[in-house]
């Protein structure tokens, strides 16, 4: 038997599709574009790359685009300058700062500063806070957009043993709190876990999210199971290229899941969909709308 493949891709373009249907009857109603500001400290590629893919979809779903790209020298104080002013503009409804920042500035004290309520990355303690208490939340994009594409396996996942690799606060810890509220029993596992392979094989429902390439193998995969890889790795190939791969061992594990996200086009495309659809929800509880 082979997986059924989570096609990330297609289920993103579902949900920029929903998000410029709700903004065209916005805009139809004469009522302002929500707005999405990102800011961009410094030179990094890859970051680069990222900023101008989510310019461009925010665009495409009719929303305003903020675009605010500062040197690499920028001090702490300059930013915190310019997340202030975001803050005030009315126009704009979603700030997201762009990860990593350079070194010396820390971002912790930068994303405590953005207002909770244009939160959209849902990094603030807030926001954090108030996802564990189960109350309304701008809720991290990647995490959400893996339950979405769980469910897209036509399970219901209500029940499942969910099995978490990685403990980050951008996608591991968001991800418990957003599968217990799918009623998963949820364990979250790192690099002190002990007989990882053992732990996930008991898994309905295996997120990874550790960031080391093709790390999760057959040995790690109950058959059936729904497996959901969050890594991105650029690894070389023999032709002296580089290409993207996840931390499951996708050739591997194909034959024995009952469904799987490829790297890419799985859980990548969905974050992007996602962070449009929490600057909607920004934009209307700001506007006093239903969300
Ligand atoms: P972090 O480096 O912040 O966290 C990695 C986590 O994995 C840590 O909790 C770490 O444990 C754990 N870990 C590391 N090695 C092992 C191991 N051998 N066994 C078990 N656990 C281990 O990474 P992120 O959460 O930021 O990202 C994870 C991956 O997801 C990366 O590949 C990243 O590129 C990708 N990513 C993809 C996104 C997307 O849009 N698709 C968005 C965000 C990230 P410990 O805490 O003990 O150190």
């Amino acid at each position: 038997m082979s997986a059924i493949i989570l096609d990330g891709k297609a289920l993103a373009a579902e949900l920029r599709e929903r998000v410029g249907q709700q903004v065209a009857a916005l805009t139809a109603a004469n009522r302002r574009a929500p707005g999405l500001a990102v800011v961009l400290v410094g030179g990094d590629p890859a970051s680069q790359v990222y900023v101008g893919m989510k310019a461009k979809m925010t665009v495409a779903v009719g929303m305003r685009s903020f675009e605010r790209r500062l040197p690499e020298q920028t001090t702490e104080q300059e930013l915190l300058s310019v997340v202030a002013e975001l803050n005030a503009d009315p126009q704009v409804d979603g700030i997201l700062v762009q990860l990593p920042l350079p070194v010396a500035i820390n971002a912790d004290r930068v994303i405590e500063a953005i207002d909770p309520s244009k939160d959209v990355d849902g990094f603030h303690p807030i926001n954090v806070g108030r996802l564990s208490a189960g109350l309304p939340a701008l809720v991290p994009c990647t995490p959400r957009g893996c339950v979405m594409l769980a469910k897209r396996a036509g399970a219901d996942l209500a029940g499942m043993h969910a099995v978490i690799v990685g403990r980050s606060n951008i996608v591991g810890k968001p991800m418990a709190q957003l599968l217990l509220q799918q009623n998963c029993t949820v364990t979250v596992a790192h690099s002190r876990t002990r007989n990882l392979p053992g732990l996930c094989q008991q898994a309905d429902l295996l997120i990874a999210a550790l960031g080391k390439p093709h790390f999760l193998g057959a040995a790690h995969v109950k058959p059936g199971a729904i497996v959901i890889d969050v890594g991105i790795n650029r690894i070389a190939t023999a032709d002296g290229g580089t290409r993207l791969v996840g931390d499951v061992d996708f050739d591997a594990v194909v034959p024995i899941a009952g469904a799987i996200t490829p790297v890419p086009g799985g859980v990548g495309p969905m974050t992007i969909a996602c962070l449009l659809e929490n600057t909607l929800t920004a934009y209307l509880r700001r506007e006093g709308l239903p969300s």
